[in-house]
């Protein structure tokens, strides 16, 4: 699998320091408010699990599902939910965790799909930006690290499900999946 990788661009130890820095700023940002963590599966677990221990104020948190079609490296444009919600979110402040924001596309769907339901606010918070592969107008409120315009996989990222255990973030070798 290691072999795969051919370069680690973010080590645990420096995940953790800007998920930490991440985290005080929500802490300071959310202070009273009736906060849902809502993170995207499953690549946004491995982050979200590490957010929520430095955010230090009271919060519940929730998953949704969605997906684009197929095993591709890029995002197909089409965005269905697969697992959503169970209550109504009219009485809390929503921070959608993401792992990754490329095209923008799952991110603008999920935004407006939840401002529709009336939550308090919707805000987003993502661990990478790839800025350069923008499609639509779409900014998170909070992110980890900007990113080139790679194919990385690890802490939670995936291609074709596999990697996503590995505990850092990593370029995958273009052999890997071409
Ligand atoms: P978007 O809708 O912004 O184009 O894409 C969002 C989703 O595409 C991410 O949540 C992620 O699942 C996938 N994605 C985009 N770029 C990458 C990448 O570099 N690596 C991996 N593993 N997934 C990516
Ligand atoms: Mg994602
Ligand atoms: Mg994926």
């Amino acid at each position: 699998m290691e072999d795969q990788i051919s370069k680690i661009l973010f080590s645990r130890e420096e995940l953790l320091k800007r998920i930490a820095e991440l985290g005080e700023e929500i802490t300071r940002d959310y202070q009273g408010k009736n906060l849902l963590v809502l993170a995207i599966l499953k690549g946004a677990v491995p982050f979200m699990a590490d957010l929520i221990h430095q955010i230090k104020i009271p919060l519940a948190y929730d998953f949704m599902a969605v997906s684009s079609y197929g095993a591709s490296t890029t995002s197909s444009g089409v965005v269905r939910i697969m697992k959503d919600l169970e209550r109504s979110v009219e009485d809390v402040h929503i921070l959608i965790v993401e792992d990754i924001v490329d095209t923008g596309l799952t991110l603008k769907y999920l935004k407006e799909n939840l401002t529709a339901r009336n939550p308090e606010s919707v805000k987003i918070v993502t661990l990478l930006d790839k800025p350069d592969r923008r499609k639509v107008d779409v900014k998170p409120d909070y992110n980890g690290f900007k990113i080139p315009d790679e194919f990385v996989v690890g802490y939670g990222l995936d291609f074709n499900e596999q990697y996503r255990n590995l505990p850092y973030i990593g370029i995958l070798k273009p052999e890997a999946y071409q």
